[in-house]
């Protein structure tokens, strides 16, 4: 397992020190899978101030809300009797229905809670089991229906700094034979992977992690937790992974509970930390040949200037393709780590 770092000093005579000649520390990484670069430049971001929650809650809720328990059943759309003669799914408070605005053939929204607002530490485990295993249900009966769903994806943009068109907590799920370009490009390197060592890399990566315990967080029952190499986001990333797991329909109760209680551990840390949004997406097989372990990855959100609303995609991701964090992988697991061990 090849953790490639690229460390890059910058010398600079520095106004803050009357022009005295200052080092400044940069890298660059590659992530051990795929080769995909992303830098590291540390330079001061946060502590994140704290947010007016309510008053975006009440912005929100004046523009109404679909997703609402007095809303959902009036106005969202209802399956066809192929896939579920019920209309719509449902498990404990979550919700799903077909996407009005489909990303594929089979694409529908779970919606996660009745409460419209629900800040990162109010999430119980139970609302992360109920809308996964739920939106996995629906996955089960599109393969009913078409004897295979290609590759089930979730997704979720928490909050409106990640992407969230609505406040109201809600997943992204679809079925496509085409699994974008970053899943992609991870199961061919997974194949390659396994075509020249004969082992899967997931499994590897873990092992390698545990041994170094730099960036390995803890196993949350069937789930194994990391911080990745190689950040996709300006402010961290975390990783789940699901040992033995090819495809999403592999997923038992046990994984998603085990997922779930880990992810409760991470909002409470987002809580402490300001952190107030994340992405979050499921990376599966379609089948044990892809020779990838089913895995997930949280992605904090925020803006990089709060006060101008600057976000946090600028020029060297949008347009150069590369991710740019600010805070060492290694320097967010320490932080992390005490939270996994409320275990
Ligand atoms: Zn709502």
């Amino acid at each position: 397992m090849n953790f490639e770092r690229i460390p890059r000093v910058t010398r600079l005579l520095d106004p803050r020190k009357d022009y005295a000649e200052t080092r400044i520390e940069s890298e660059m990484r590659m992530d051990p899978l795929t080769g995909f670069s992303g830098r590291i430049a540390h330079f001061a971001a946060g502590p994140w101030p704290t947010m007016d929650l309510e008053a975006l809650n009440q912005t929100s809720l004046s523009q109404g809300c679909p997703f609402c328990p007095d809303m959902v059943s009036k106005v969202t759309p209802k399956f066809p009797e192929e896939i579920t003669s019920q209309g719509r799914f449902r498990q404990g408070e979550a919700i799903v229905f077909p996407n009005l605005s489909p990303y594929d053939a089979h694409s529908a929204v779970t919606v996660i809670t009745k409460a419209h607002l629900v800040p990162v530490n109010e999430f119980s485990a139970q609302h992360w089991e109920d809308a996964l295993g739920i939106s996995i249900e629906y996955f089960r009966a599109v393969r009913h229906y078409e004897n295979h769903i290609g590759y089930g994806l979730i997704g979720a943009n928490y909050m409106p700094m990640a992407g969230a068109s609505l406040l109201h907590p809600h997943l992204q799920i679809y079925a496509t034979d085409r699994p974008g370009n970053w899943l992609k490009s991870q199961i061919e390197a997974s194949q390659r992977y396994y075509n020249e060592h004969a082992h899967i890399f997931w499994q590897d990566l873990i092992e390698a992690e545990k041994s170094l315990e730099e960036r390995y967080l803890a196993s949350t029952g069937t789930v194994e937790w990391i911080v990745p190499f190689v950040p996709l986001s300006f402010i961290g990333d975390v990783e789940a992974i699901f040992p033995r797991r090819f495809t999403i329909l592999d997923l038992t109760p046990e994984d998603i509970g085990a997922f779930s209680q880990g992810l409760l551990y991470i909002l409470r840390y987002m809580k402490d930390t300001n952190i107030y949004s994340f992405n979050l997406a499921f990376y599966p097989g379609q089948s044990e040949g892809d020779r990838t372990w089913v895995h997930a990855r949280i992605s904090f959100r925020g803006m990089i200037n709060p006060v101008l609303h600057s976000p946090d995609v600028s020029v060297i991701r949008q347009l150069l393709d590369e991710p740019f964090t600010t805070v060492y992988p290694e320097k967010t697991a320490t932080e992390l780590k005490p939270y996994f061990s409320s275990l």
